[in-house]
């Protein structure tokens, strides 16, 4: 046995031989490839950057990075390849010598063995990157008001290697040293805490301690003349970097100490210390994210972080969501990070799912779950419906596609399925196995399997199949109850069968394994709640006494299963009688959730919806609950019911959010919820007049009219062509010079609809390199409203043509703003048939991409399913749902 072994190594040594030279050459290929990245885990190690970098020059910087790493691997290691695609790479020298046969090739630069030794190896290179406001490693962004430039880098997911020489992936944590020249006057922050700086009259420079061990994309800096403010809380001390043109209007203290109060509490639910040292964070002008987690120093989308309005509870929570995503981050991402972005959904779901419980347990009055419901579920199910939906754990053959990973299944769906996972365990088990996790992967790498392994562990249960359905399977189930046991006279419910099936074929047709808990409500008697375990297609409940019907029968109560929830047909009648006495708010979300699912299976009229919204909704008193409701009605009002229904509904609807935003005894954020909903739906001439008088008056019934606010109206009166609209526009550019007010006009100027107008605009998203990207995502929407399908149309297909170019020219989240945009302004069967003759001559289409697009052909499809099955109906008759179950 042994020599034979010994004979088929050689062998396969003497036939690899030839072949490994070439492959190291398809490593080369542009990207970073799952293989260049194996191939470097297993020879590099230990990898530290020194790296300075001059941010003097306004288009380029100019830097030098020296990259001190361990080879490993063996005496045949061979070639070290680095990753760069920065402008220029001046020069380069490996273990102080210069190197003979380095090759650049725009994308890596390769250092041959014989430079190299075993153990210990010093790289040196001078490189130059660019600086621009979009496209760029290093965006800069620069201030109207005051004339200042402001620099900050956003690297993720794999564009560290656009600003400097390295080795760009995940796995390969490095120390990172930075130092700093700036214009005299600006400050800087990074990662790391700052030493110290020094001033030579012209240019000052930071030097900054080396870090903890961190992933190349995490690496970050921000420089400019940014104001500080500092506190210390509980001997913890943040400092904020805000613009200087927007530093009064910061909540600066409410901000650090959300900051602080999220990073005590998850110190103490991990059982670990915070572990980088020093934590600050930006408020980043024009930030394409919410917020990025950069250990040390965060960054958070400025305008979504000062409120240039009194904000709604929504905006609050979602601020304060966010916050806690990226305090969460620290542990779930930063110090324990995923091995590839194929595990993007361990940090990201995590991030949402450890903010929500964070707020569960800091505000317990705030109802954190009914908030993360609204928040979460809607994307995650508008996605994983469809045909172009994924798994959880996502395949990525290279990062530079990595962008097509980030969306609703890894931010929205992940943390859901981890809510049913915690309900599954036990929250005992669930915090046990999550600190075995972070204490056996600390300042290193994992997988999913590794987490499963972990809180299995913790709960005595082993996580394999569990994993298998969740994690590895595309796809939801549906959901569904309804009555089996009936009492003798029938006007009772006994017992209640709950079943699931998958939403499509591509799901497989195994049962997924469901913990959930039944509500059963009947008429004039309370409430009854089960928990079900459901592990096949259907499970049979008892209930403890009979209920009335008809009966609400509801199998996603505390909303814990990830399934998308159908009402039958007694539960619709009961809705429809008892939404109002229901006095749970987290309920009456989810029924409203459940009745606009029925409404996007085509099984529930719009218009039928529509005039429940009427009816129902200026009751609710539950400020979140609106809002979803009003977002959702105008979408049906503006896509699904046909022109005639629209002309019949409207009126009524904008008088009921017209009286309500009026309505000085209902608190503000209902109030503000239904102004914004007029606005975005108003189309009658007297609605449209009345906003149009608005801009003349400083309120709103004691409700302050302040810039978005009358930006909002701006574009909706440009986009429906109100009369003097043009005008408008040009005063309130006028009287907004902000840069927030030239983004508001530059929005504004994509909703006209005119044809020229259009083409500009289009031409810009690919033309114009001083176009923020942030700019062009705000204005997709104006730009393909759907009131002006017909002058979009021309450009659905162009827009399709331009998915590898937005790929490859834009950050992660503009792909799929950009299909979005495009294929939710059309509402036709031509529209949809030219997205289906793109799918048929596009055979060749990427696959991440096909996915993409198919994700957002879905609300396309529906749209027209539903305008063909309610279209013609009367608005008002439109009425029962057609919600009985289907096998
Ligand atoms: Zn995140």
């Amino acid at each position: 046995m042994l020599l034979l072994s010994v004979l088929l190594a050689a062998q396969a040594v003497a036939a690899h031989a030839p072949a490994a030279a070439s492959s190291v050459d398809s490593l080369m290929a542009p990207g970073v490839s799952r293989s260049l990245a194996t191939y470097r885990a297993a020879r590099v190690r230990d990898v530290r950057y020194d790296l300075t970098l001059d941010v003097t020059g306004r288009d380029t910087a100019r830097g030098h990075v020296t990259v001190r790493f361990a080879r490993g691997g063996g005496p045949n290691a061979g070639d070290a390849i680095l990753d760069f695609r920065g402008l220029a790479l001046d020069s380069a020298r490996a273990n102080g010598r210069p190197v003979a046969g380095l090759v650049a090739n725009g994308a890596h630069v390769r250092v041959p063995a014989v430079a190299l030794r075993d153990g210990e190896n010093t790289l040196d290179f001078r490189f130059a990157a660019a600086v621009a406001p979009a496209g760029a490693s290093v965006i800069r962004l620069h201030d109207t008001v005051d004339g200042a430039d402001y620099l900050y880098t956003l690297l993720v997911p794999a564009d560290a290697n656009a600003l400097f020489p390295c080795f760009d992936q995940p796995d390969l944590k490095a120390r990172v040293t930075f130092t700093l020249r700036t214009p005299r006057a600006w400050t800087a922050v990074a990662n790391g805490a700052l030493r110290d700086s020094s001033d030579d009259g012209r240019t000052r420079t930071f030097r900054f301690a080396e870090t903890r061990p961190i992933s190349t994309y995490l690496i970050a800096f921000a420089a400019g003349p940014w104001q500080t403010r500092t506190r210390t809380i509980d001997g913890r001390r943040i400092t904020m970097y805000v613009r200087a043109s927007r530093a009064t209007e910061a909540e600066t203290d409410s901000l650090i100490a959300e900051n602080a109060r999220g990073l005590a509490w998850l110190e103490r639910y991990f059982d670990r210390p915070y572990p980088f040292g020093k934590y600050d964070f930006v408020l980043a002008p024009a930030f394409p994210f919410g917020g990025m987690e950069h250990p040390g120093a965060v960054f958070y989308n400025e305008e979504t972080f000062i409120y240039r309005e009194r904000p709604t509870l929504t905006q609050r929570l979602g601020r304060s969501a966010t916050i806690y995503h990226e305090v969460a981050h620290q542990w779930f991402g930063d110090l324990v990070t995923m091995q590839w972005f194929d595990d993007l959904w361990l940090k990201e779901g995590f991030a949402s799912y450890m903010a929500a419980k964070m707020q569960d347990a800091l505000d317990p009055a705030s109802m954190a779950w009914k908030t993360f419901y609204l928040r979460n579920k809607p994307p995650a199910y508008g996605v994983d419906v469809t045909e172009g939906t994924t798994p959880v754990w996502q395949a990525l053959a290279n990062l530079d596609q990595a962008k097509s990973n980030y969306g609703a299944i890894v931010y929205n769906k992940a943390p859901a399925v981890l809510k049913q996972l915690d309900y599954l365990v036990g929250d005992t088990a669930f915090r046990d196995g999550l600190r075995a996790y972070l204490a056996e992967h600390a300042f290193a790498n994992a997988t999913w399997r590794d987490l499963l392994q972990a809180i299995g562990t913790a709960a005595g249960r082993d996580l394999t199949a569990w994993g298998s359905s969740y994690v590895l399977r595309p796809g939801i189930p549906v959901l569904e109850a309804t009555a089996t046991g009936e009492t003798p006279s029938g006007t009772s419910v006994a017992a209640v069968r709950v079943t699931q099936r998958p939403t499509r074929a591509l799901s497989g047709r195994a049962p997924w394994p469901i913990r959930t808990e039944l509500l059963a409500w009947g008429d004039g008697s309370e409430p009854v709640r089960r928990r079900v375990a459901l592990d096949s297609a259907s499970a049979t409940v008892r209930l403890p006494r009979p209920v009335a019907r008809p009966a609400l029968l509801f199998p996603n109560a505390g909303d814990y299963a990830y399934a998308v929830t159908l009402l039958d047909s007694g539960s619709v009648a009961w809705t429809e009688r008892h939404l109002g006495v229901v006095d749970d708010a987290f309920l009456r979300a989810m029924l409203w959730g459940s009745l606009w699912d029925l409404v996007r299976e085509a099984r529930l009229a719009p218009a039928h919806y529509l005039a429940l919204v009427n009816r129902e909704l200026p009751a609710e008193q539950d400020e979140q609950v609106v809002s979803a409701v009003l977002t959702r009605a105008a979408r049906a009002m503006s896509r699904y019911v046909s022109d005639a229904q629209r002309d019949s509904l409207l009126p009524a609807l904008e008088g009921t959010l017209l009286r309500v935003a009026y309505d000085t005894s209902r608190g503000y954020g209902i109030r503000k919820s239904n102004l914004d909903a007029l606005v975005a739906i108003a189309g009658t001439p007297a609605t449209l007049a009345r906003l149009d008088a608005l801009l003349d008056s400083a309120d709103v019934a004691g409700i302050p009219l302040r810039p978005p606010t009358r930006w909002a109206i701006v574009a909706a009166l440009v986009e429906r062509a109100a009369p003097g609209a043009e005008r408008l526009l040009a005063a309130e550019t006028r009287r907004d010079s902000t840069t927030e007010g030239q983004r508001r006009a530059f929005v504004a100027g994509a909703a006209r609809p005119t044809a020229e107008s259009k083409a500009r605009y289009f031409r810009r998203y690919f033309a114009d390199s001083t176009l923020n990207e942030d700019w062009a995502t705000a204005s997709l929407g104006a730009f393909n409203a759907p009131a002006q399908q017909r002058l979009t149309l021309p450009y659905l297909v162009p827009a399709l043509d331009s998915l590898r170019w937005i790929q490859r020219n834009r950050r992660i989240f503009f792909l799929g703003a950009w299909l979005d945009a495009f294929l939710t302004a059309q509402t036709s069967p031509a529209a949809a048939a030219r997205v289906d003759e793109f799918l048929r001559t596009h055979p060749r289409l990427p696959a991440d991409l096909r996915s993409k697009l198919l994700q957002s052909a879905d609300e396309l499809r529906r749209t027209v399913a539903i305008r063909r099955a309610y279209a013609r109906e009367d608005g008002h008759a439109a009425g029962a749902a057609r919600s009985d179950r289907r096998d």
